[in-house]
């Protein structure tokens, strides 16, 4: 599988937190705290990458793999 592509754009219209589009695009609100990014990014990898899975599954995994990341550590910097 390709490494999706990653659009940073507002989406409070959209009432979302993040996108996947079926093409191989995912699209995250900047405004995310931290954490809350964390777990948006790995959401919606999990959909692009396990494109047969439940909602509830891809939900449940984001929540479980961005909190054990966390624990270990791991936070976003900024490499501009
Ligand atoms: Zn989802």
């Amino acid at each position: 599988m390709e490494n999706p592509r990653i659009k940073y754009r507002k989406l409070g219209r959209e009432r979302a937190r993040g996108l996947y589009h079926e093409d191989g695009l995912i699209e995250i609100d900047p405004r995310l705290p931290a954490k809350e990014h964390l777990e948006v990014a790995i959401h919606e990898y999990l959909h692009h990458e396990f494109k047969h899975w439940e909602e509830s599954h891809v939900e449940e995994y984001g929540r479980k793999i961005s909190e054990f990341l966390w624990i270990l550590g791991y936070r976003r910097v900024n490499l501009d």
